[in-house]
């Protein structure tokens, strides 16, 4: 079977790094929990830094983000992001976590000036399209929505995204996306138990430089078709490990955890590290190139 997305695809083009910035990590709730007083959420609170994790969601370089949180605007600021120079929009799915919908509002002026690469084009799910297109039938706001098919990749300047469909809940076709640039190949995967055996074998076409995937659960043991803990993680892993698409060079980092793990970042780091796994935090940047 051949592979996706070898460097060697790109080797016209000149090696460059894409730099990932992960902007949230926590799950719907976020960390502390917007009304939880539980002892995890206090303890958060206390410590402050690593231990204060907003909603999913990340910058790749300055024109890409992969989905849209409610905390979009404090992650802009705390960032110093550019998101009028935002032109490719990559969304999981409909989860209100992960698209706060009602923010595309401020695109247009007199909320927005300036923006430096209209329309915005935003990828995703029949449901997210459909959302996108409702909205854009009651406003004018400079956006073009673009329906993709599972597996089916699309062109987005610099970058070649595949989705690959996650198994997160039955109503919708929540996408998980393997990024490739000349400089790598990520895959980034959050809301998603277990994938499928389709979706698995694909993803075993890669050879990955970073993984990014959720751990919801952290170490609870309890089963969930909808998100991983750590022991899904693992497992995940050493799946990919048997094709060779991740192997020791691979970053392993996880994400989008939530307050009910009962673990605070350095605890965390702790538990992971002997798998040589890292755990992200908000802020964390990876640089993904020739180099690394
Ligand atoms: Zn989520
Ligand atoms: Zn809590
Ligand atoms: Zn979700």
């Amino acid at each position: 079977m051949f592979k996706y997305c070898r460097r060697s695809h790109f080797i016209e083009l000149e090696k460059k790094s894409v730099r990932i910035q992960i902007l949230g990590t926590a799950a719907a709730e976020g960390w502390p929990a917007v009304f939880c007083a539980c002892e995890t959420c206090e303890r958060a609170r206390h410590a402050g830094e690593k231990n204060i994790r907003t909603r999913q969601s990340v910058q790749i370089d300055e024109v890409y983000k992969i989905d849209l949180p409610p905390d979009t605007h404090y992650q802009q600021f705390r960032f110093a992001l550019r998101l009028s120079r935002l032109k490719h929009l990559f969304v999981t799915h409909s989860h209100e976590d992960h698209l706060a919908i009602n923010e595309l509002h401020y695109l247009r002026p007199p909320f927005a000036h300036n923006l430096e690469n209209p329309p915005i084009k935003v990828y995703g799910n029949p449901t997210v399209i459909q959302l996108i297109e409702a909205l854009l039938a009651k406003a004018q706001l400079p956006l073009e929505t673009v329906s993709l098919e599972p597996f089916k990749p699309v062109q987005a300047d610099h970058l070649t995204v595949f989705p690959v469909p996650g198994s997160h809940i039955s109503t919708e076709m929540c996408l998980t996306y393997v990024v490739c640039s000349n400089g790598g190949t990520v895959l980034f995967a959050w809301d998603t138990g277990m994938y499928s055996d389709t979706s698995l074998s694909f993803l075993q076409n890669f050879r990955f430089d970073a993984v990014i995937a959720e751990c919801t659960q952290g170490t609870l043991d309890m089963p969930s078709t909808s998100h991983m803990g750590l022991r899904g993680v693992i497992s995940l892993r050493d799946s990919l490990a048997h094709s060779g698409a991740v192997d020791s060079n691979t970053r392993f980092v996880l994400t989008h955890f939530s307050h009910n793990i009962g673990l605070l970042h350095e605890e965390l780091v702790e538990i992971t590290a002997p798998y040589g796994m890292e755990v992200a935090w908000d802020g964390m940047v990876l640089e993904i190139g020739p180099n690394t």
